[in-house]
């Protein structure tokens, strides 16, 4: 569903991406690992649609995403790919309920009864239920990373993208997203995670990822990565799982 083929992006003089090659099957889990700044979050940006490469090929689910001329195609390609930040940015004045509701009805034009059942449902997926009418500001940072997820989620996407979405959480939440995203997985939800939370990457990938220096150093099953340890680099990285 999701292929990068010798992918090169540059911010001015920095080069990000050296040549990724990337590929994700439908109903795969991958996760991206590796150290800071090594271009784990541009990876991502790129097959939203968020940064264009300067070199190679993008697509996703037939489309050429490294092509795509107009604003409106972009948008076109970020209904089918949802994305989950660091940072939920949910909207302070809606309530769960409708924040979860926005985008299906105002950006897909469903209507709003059908919306608020699919929303409903997601809450019930997320283990919220029983804060469709609160707001944001009401919720601890897990609850919110969690309404975001449903709110990805809302917009049916064919693949979502997760960056680091546990990371901005205090440690006591940081299980109860990731055991979300777990039952997302298990359900067959498309996804590519960057994430620190070793451990749960090795739980949940088909394949693990591993970048330095905007390239993939390695990549193969969590056994591989995590265990075989054929890359020292890779060792020093992972240190303590073995
Ligand atoms: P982290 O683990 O810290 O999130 P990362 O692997 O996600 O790191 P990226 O965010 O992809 O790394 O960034 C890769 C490199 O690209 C970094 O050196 C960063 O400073 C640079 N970079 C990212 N976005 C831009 C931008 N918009 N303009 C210029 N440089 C950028
Ligand atoms: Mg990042």
């Amino acid at each position: 569903i999701v292929r990068l083929e010798d992918v090169h992006l540059s911010f001015g003089q920095t080069e990000v991406l050296r040549g990724i090659d990337l590929t994700v099957n439908r109903g795969n889990a991958v996760s991206i690992i590796g150290p800071s700044g090594s271009g784990k979050s541009t990876i991502l940006r790129c097959i939203n649609a968020l940064v264009t490469p300067q070199r190679g090929r993008i697509t996703v689910g037939g489309t050429r995403v490294d092509q795509l001329a107009t604003e409106s195609e972009r948008i076109a390609l970020r209904k089918r790919v949802g994305i989950v930040f660091q940072q939920y940015n949910l909207f302070p004045h809606l309530t769960v309920l409708d924040n979860i509701v926005l985008a299906p009805t105002r950006i897909l034009g469903v209507a709003r009864g059908e919306a608020e059942k699919l929303a409903r449902e997601l809450l019930e997926k997320v283990r919220l239920s029983e804060k469709a009418s609160a707001y944001p500001g009401q919720l601890s940072g897990g609850q919110q990373q969690r309404v975001a997820i449903a709110r990805a989620l809302a917009m049916k996407p064919e693949l979502v993208l997760f960056d680091e979405v546990t990371s901005a959480l205090d440690p006591e939440t940081v299980g109860e997203v990731l055991w979300v995203i777990r039952d997302l997985i298990r359900d067959g939800m498309t996804s590519i995670l960057v994430t620190h939370e070793m451990r749960f990457a090795e739980e949940i990938s088909d394949t693990v990822v591993f970048t330095e220096n905007g390239r993939i150093v390695d990549d193969g099953s969590p056994e591989e990565i995590f265990h075989a340890f054929d890359n020292p680099r890779i060792r020093q990285f992972v240190g303590g799982l073995a």
